[in-house]
């Protein structure tokens, strides 16, 4: 039986102190000890947001890191970096990263290796455009990115893993997959796991579904047998969040 994790996902929100005001605010409802709650914030937040959650079942992760070790790279941030201050997860391949800042398949491979060589764990992001959706080729462009943000990662690793499906054309638009469309997809990156690797690494990765996810529609997303966990966006940042996480 796989634990649930509910991550959310800040994005470009919160100053370090509306962040600590929220942690705050959030504090007595995302207690549920059945799952895993993390809450992935922007670098600056990582530090005091880490401080706020002591003694809570919250885990902290970033949005985004580099895979280089240290050195020149104005505006980075490594992997060891995150580590020390506390972070447990970070996100890759978030579908606003690879548009907005042309984030690629080569680059996110290598960000996942060096994630989990330094023991944080990848939240991969995976998701189609509406227009691929449209083509009939969502579950060819997913298997896609899976094989290539995942090349020569082992399969005890990948066990350990975190994959959001994220279809784009339902982030930040309050269009949700519905839950038979977010499970097919989510049943699919599972196979995709079992054919690149066994039938045990693909029953241990853990697969999300993101977009547009609320309090209303959580719990029959979770209902569904290759759904869980969610990774949410504009909900996370609300009392909402406390209702997905207690959704039952
Ligand atoms: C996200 O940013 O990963 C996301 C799913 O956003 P939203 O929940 O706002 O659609």
């Amino acid at each position: 039986m796989r634990r649930k994790i509910i991550a959310g996902n800040w994005k470009m929100n919160k100053t370090p102190s509306e962040a600590v005001a929220l942690v705050n605010e959030l504090k007595d409802l995302v207690k549920n000890d059945e799952v895993d709650v993390v809450y992935c914030v922007p670098a600056i937040d990582i530090v005091p947001v880490a401080e706020a959650v002591k003694g809570t079942n919250v885990k902290i992760g970033a949005e985004n890191m580099y895979f280089e070790e240290s050195g020149a790279y104005t505006g980075e941030i490594s992997a060891a970096m995150l580590k020390d201050a506390g972070v447990e997860y970070v996100i890759i391949g978030h579908s606003e990263r690879r548009d907005y800042f042309k984030e690629d398949d080569v680059l996110l491979n290598k960000k996942v290796k060096k994630a989990i060589e330094a023991g944080i764990t990848p939240i991969l992001c995976c998701g189609e455009t509406l227009e691929q959706r449209e083509m009939g080729i969502a579950v060819d462009f997913i298997r896609l990115q899976i094989k290539s943000d995942l090349k020569d990662v082992a399969a005890a690793d990948v066990a350990k893993l975190v994959i959001a499906y994220e279809p784009i054309w339902a982030i930040g638009t309050g269009k949700t997959a519905t839950s038979e469309q977010a499970e097919e997809i989510c049943k699919a990156v599972r196979d995709c796991v079992r054919e690149m690797y066994d039938d045990d690494t693909a029953e241990k990765v853990r697969i999300q579904y993101g977009g547009s996810v609320n309090a209303g529609n959580a719990a029959e997303l979770f209902t569904k047998p290759n759904i869980d966990g969610a990774l949410v966006g504009g909900a996370s940042l609300k009392a909402d969040f406390g209702k997905i996480v207690n959704y039952k």
